[in-house]
């Protein structure tokens, strides 16, 4: 058994299974477990006699097209987990069992599966975010494991060290014989990170920092493997210089430091730290946070992660950015990574949920006209009202990541000044859009599978758990939407100021000009069905909200500002802000969707994606249709166009839901329906009772 094992291992073994196993994944596409109960034709055509043409949509080319360059790298994490029942996690498990077996999940994954996702955190970030959502949807717990090691801890080290650094701890880090942390987080600063108050001070006698928690809010809170599994922290500190004036010391502003918490050989905790267990959470408990606290640590000055600022041997300060706020600007830039990271997972994590919802709403029936066979619950209008959106939205959503993704890699490359901004924005834009949306789906996705969707096997409450926190770390959403919205005023002013708009923002000098003008009373009233499926229209129509929300805001901002000062002023303005910053997302996921449906090669796959592109559009304008009566932008008639033609398409793509889930081509362990499940437990059950 076990050389089998490492036969599979190697890579050829490896490719063979995943080959096999996508084999027998696209046959059972072709001859499918779910199938079409045989009554749904009959109710389709009395829903929607008028237009029942049904689009054909290969799902093998869709779904080649969605997973792009990454697949064999996602199959063999899949592969490896699947050959392994001893590492897959059980549906009932206490923390310190989930903890310990995460860990082995992970070591496995780098030691023996010989996947070593640290070396793509900087050369080939899209690979490495395709291993982390595959790893994620096998245990969410292992994603953010893995994550926390390789995008937190290590990442912090390459990005924010030098080639010091790099070299010393490397290797370490890669096999995991250097397990760490992210330090920032302290009990009474999370999303505020300019207000931590841990200090390093810098002794110049014996050539060290160090570092302290100088009261209880300050001891580092949350941080994943400090618990158990960590030896070492990067810790965000206050950089404490002593001078010559009056006062003494000076504060440089927030530096990252490493410090060493568990001795490297028997693992018990190094002097002068104290940690804590954070405890049992209410999802992720397979990650281990602790609380950190300092007294008097004492580091080398070599350990102080110096790419933005460093000190010298007699104490003098050196950067290349001249104040406190650029370096802290540019020590955060460098960390977007996670956050990239969670947008992607999000998405992974939506994709699971929807497929579950849907596959189970094409197999359950419940009543049906008299006489007559029930019918599936996904014909029901309610059903496909809360599930095809949702579909649709997974699809843009995966565009947007991709292109996120992308724009990062680049980043990474190029160092871009303006690529910089730009992806920071993005990635908290949407980091924050998807991650809201997907914890909300989730409660849809339950619910629409009635009863069994409670059973744990069926995991919604696993998913919705564990998910639940994406919306808070790598900062909390309400506060990142504010990030955008503070670079869409600042890139507003630059354009009357005659700037430059990066590709992402460009739009907005098009469409201010629009706006500035009143909407055409002519085009409001249009509601012929191409005019509503032109990509124009529907673009047109999100930037001019954008454009709208954009205009009005900056107006208030300044009346207010003059009476309330500028903190108040954005108080004043803060849920107008939240929707700007939300409207320009949608702007930016539409306009990715639209390239996408556009690029497609394969007509059949772009049919589907233009059908859920269409509802992706429609439903969103429908869902803020208030806003473009208020203006006239649409007209009466049209707005009720518009509802009927969202419906439609709703039906439409409910006729094609099956082959648009498929395409997303994930593994049956990973989502397989409920009634599956079920049915097992059925079996069970008729034996045990004697049905
Ligand atoms: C499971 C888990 C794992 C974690 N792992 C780590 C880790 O490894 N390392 C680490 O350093 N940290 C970690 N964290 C901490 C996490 O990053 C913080 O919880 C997060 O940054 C939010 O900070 P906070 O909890 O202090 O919330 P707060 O900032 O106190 O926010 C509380 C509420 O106030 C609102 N709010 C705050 N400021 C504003 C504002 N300006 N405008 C409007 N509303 C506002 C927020 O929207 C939120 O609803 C983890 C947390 C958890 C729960």
């Amino acid at each position: 058994m076990e050389s089998r094992r490492v036969d599979q291992m190697t890579e050829e073994g490896f490719s063979d299974l995943a080959a096999a196993r996508r084999i027998q994944r696209l046959s059972s596409h072709i001859s499918p477990a779910f199938t079409t109960p045989p009554s749904l034709s009959q109710v389709q055509t009395e829903v929607c006699s008028s237009r029942t043409k049904k689009v054909e949509v290969n799902s093998q080319a869709l779904s080649l097209y969605m997973r792009g360059k990454h697949m064999d790298v996602q199959e063999k994490v899949y592969e490896f987990y699947n050959s392994r029942p001893d590492l897959q996690t059980p549906i009932e498990i206490s923390k310190d069992d989930h903890r310990e077996l995460c860990m082995r999940q992970l070591l496995g994954l780098v030691r023996e599966a010989g996947i070593r996702p640290y070396r793509y955190v900087a050369d080939d970030p899209e690979k490495y975010f395709a291993i982390m959502e595959a790893v994620g949807s096998v245990d969410m717990s292992l994603g953010i494991k893995l994550g926390v090691q390789y995008s937190l801890w290590g990442g912090s080290v390459i990005n924010l060290g030098t080639k010091k650094h790099r070299d010393k701890y490397f290797d370490g880090i890669d096999n995991l014989d250097y397990t760490g942390c992210f330090a920032m987080t302290e009990l009474h600063h999370g999303s505020n990170v300019q207000g931590l108050q841990t200090t390093a001070t810098f002794d110049h006698i014996t050539d060290e920092f160090v570092i302290d928690t100088p009261n209880d809010g300050a001891i580092k809170w949350w941080i994943g493997n400090a618990a158990v599994h960590g030896k070492f922290a990067t810790v965000f500190a206050r950089l404490i210089l002593p001078t010559h004036d009056t006062n003494g010391v000076s504060d440089m502003g927030v530096h990252a430091f490493i410090v060493p918490i568990r001795d490297m050989k028997t693992h018990q905790t190094l002097p002068g730290v104290e940690i804590q267990d954070c405890g049992h959470k209410v999802g992720l408990n397979g990650v281990d946070n602790g609380a950190l606290r300092f007294r008097s640590v004492r580091i080398p000055r070599d350990n102080l992660l110096n790419r933005f600022g460093d000190v010298s041997r007699d104490g003098k300060y050196t950067s290349t950015l001249p104040t406190i706020n650029k370096r802290f600007g540019a020590t955060l830039g460098e960390l977007v990574g996670g956050r990239v990271g969670l947008a992607y997972a999000s998405v992974g994590v939506l994709k699971i949920s929807a497929t579950i919802a849907i596959r189970y709403s094409l197999l359950r029936q419940q009543f049906g006209p008299p006489k007559q066979p029930e019918v599936s619950i996904l014909d029901y209008q309610s059903q496909q009202h809360k599930l095809m959106p949702m579909l649709a939205s997974t699809y843009a959503y995966h565009f947007a990541t991709v292109y996120l993704v992308e724009k990062y890699s680049e980043m990474k490359k190029t160092h871009d000044e303006q690529l910089v901004a730009d992806v920071h924005a993005l990635s908290a834009g949407l980091k924050s859009y998807i991650t809201s949306y997907t914890a909300k789906s989730l409660s849809v996705c339950r619910e629409a599978c009635g009863g069994h969707g409670y059973a744990a096997v069926n995991r919604f409450g696993s998913l919705r758990n564990d998910h639940d926190i994406f919306q808070t770390f790598e900062g909390d959403n309400t506060v990142l939407l504010q990030q955008v919205a503070a670079d869409l005023l600042k890139r507003y002013k630059e354009k009357f100021q005659g700037g430059t708009l990066t590709a992402t923002w460009s739009y907005l000098r098009e469409s201010m000009n629009a706006y500035l003008s009143q909407p055409n009373p002519v085009t409001a009233r249009w509601e012929g069905e191409d005019h509503l499926r032109d990509p124009k229209f529907q673009l047109d129509a999100f930037r001019y909200r954008t454009s709208r929300l954009l205009q009005n805001v900056a107006m208030r901002l300044t009346k207010h500002t003059k009476t309330l000062g500028t903190f108040g002023a954005w108080n004043r303005c803060l849920n107008h802000l939240l929707t700007l910053a939300e409207s320009h997302i949608e702007s930016v996921i539409l306009a990715k969707f639209i390239e996408a449906v556009r690029k497609c090669p394969d007509p059949s796959a772009r049919a589907g994606l233009k059908l859920a592109c269409d509802l992706y559009a429609l439903d969103r304008i429908w869902k803020d249709i208030g806003t473009y009566r208020n203006v006239d932008y649409v007209a009466p008639n049209k707005a009720k166009a518009i509802h009927k033609l969202t419906e439609y398409l709703s039906f439409q793509v409910r006729n094609v839901a099956k082959e648009l889930v498929d395409a997303f081509d994930l593994p049956d362990h990973v989502t397989r329906a409920p009634i599956a499940r079920q049915s097992d437990a059925y079996a069970q059950y008729t034996q045990v009772v004697g049905f």
